[in-house]
């Protein structure tokens, strides 16, 4: 062989190579991976895109296990269930990031005006829908109502000087634990984030998504659904929401990211004499929610500048099934989301800034102007 051809061959051995390493590392970039694990009574999926996928999904489990034994009010040993077992006794020392959220949901609570309200507990258990679900006595969802009250949830400092009995070793000396604490000002009463948990749990995995530094990636947590960075083709996010009616979809969803959650009367309910109950209640009155609709989704975009958008995105849809299309819509307004409300006649009203990204596919449903 020539000096000439020897070269030449050296040269497009690098080049192969360089070739060769360039696509191992582009398709380990857009290397997608998926798990299918179950917490909060639902299937969580994952899908992540890019390298370390894999231990991104895994930690992202365990942060959602995590989070479900500190804010359920079901797991003993966790702040909810302590701060409901020391209800109109002592404060109790939360960790940071409940007693953030907790905070949130109180600040939702006084926005929605009570339409969404994080001490609906002992209402809610009232009508027990995950265990045994039954219509209530009138007597005895009066007297759950008279517990039901988020500006008697008291957090931080407020929450030492309120209550009678304050645990001194708790506290002595020990600032920040008096700075950490929540309480419950009457006995009975109970804090329930049954309604937040799920978009919650998309907070807590898009921070491992973050941490872990992969490329995109979408958590679905029961009705709640989280959207990290990009999809490696660039696009935006497809997200199909749920038909209230059917099985099938109501239509797509593109999105950029951010937080989606659906709260609709078709999730769970049980019938008896003949009537339908469903188990999003209103606070104001004890029973199931009457506002006509049948489905809110609520948007969360990524940009909002917010400790917990995914709880937010499910507590508004809560919020707004509860209040209805014009007091939800001004309430969305209020906190830059956006929404879809769908009423029992088949009417779907989306709000401006989900004109263009949501395509009604099902029939036998109309797009409706929203309210001006
Ligand atoms: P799920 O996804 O489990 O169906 P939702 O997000 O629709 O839950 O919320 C329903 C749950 O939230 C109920 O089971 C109850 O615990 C709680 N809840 C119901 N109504 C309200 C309300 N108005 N405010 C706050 N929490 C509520
Ligand atoms: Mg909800």
């Amino acid at each position: 062989m020539t000096r000439k051809a020897k070269a030449r061959l050296l040269w497009a051995g690098l080049f192969l190579s360089v070739l060769g390493l360039a696509a191992v590392w582009f398709l380990s970039q857009n290397r997608e991976a998926e798990l299918q694990t179950f917490a909060m009574g639902s299937y969580v999926r994952q899908t992540v895109w890019g390298p370390g996928g894999k231990a991104a999904m895994e930690a992202a489990s365990q942060a959602v296990a995590d989070l479900e034994n500190r804010i359920s009010w079901r797991r003993e040993d966790g702040d909810i269930a302590q701060v409901n077992r020391q209800a109109g006794q002592r404060p109790v020392p939360v960790e940071p990031e409940t007693l953030a959220l907790l905070e949130q949901m109180r600040q939702l609570s006084e926005a929605s005006g009570g339409a969404f309200d994080v001490t609906i507990g002992p209402v809610a258990q009232l009508w027990d829908f995950d265990s045994g679900p039954h219509l209530p006595e009138a007597g005895e969802l009066e007297a759950a109502l008279a517990l039901v009250g988020y500006d008697r949830l008291l957090t931080g400092g407020d929450a030492l000087f309120e209550l009678a009995s304050v645990p001194q070793e708790l506290f002595d000396g020990d600032a920040a634990a008096l700075e950490q604490a929540a309480a419950l000002l009457d006995p009975g009463m109970a804090l329930d984030l049954g309604a937040v948990g799920k978009g919650a749990a998309c907070d807590a995995a898009l921070a491992q998504y973050q941490e872990a530094g992969v490329k995109g990636a979408v958590i679905a947590v029961g009705g709640s659904i989280g959207l990290y960075g990009q999809k490696p083709d660039g696009k935006a996010f497809r997200v199909s929401v749920r038909d209230p009616e059917g099985q099938g979809s109501l239509g797509v969803l593109e999105l950029p990211g951010g937080y989606v959650s659906t709260s609709g009367s078709y999730e769970k309910y049980f019938e008896q004499n003949r009537e339908k109950y469903h188990h999003i209640l209103d606070p104001r009155t004890g029973y199931p929610a009457e506002s006509g609709l049948v489905s809110v989704t609520v948007w969360c975009p990524p940009e909002m500048d917010w400790k917990w958008p995914g709880a937010l995105s499910d507590g508004l849809a809560t919020a707004c099934f509860v209040l209805g299309l014009e007091d939800g819509q001004k309430l969305l307004e209020g906190y830059g989301a956006e929404g879809i409300f769908v009423d029992g006649d088949g009417a779907v009203a989306v709000t401006p800034g989900l004109e263009g990204r949501f395509s009604l596919t099902a029939p036998g449903y109309h797009r409706e102007a929203g309210a001006p």
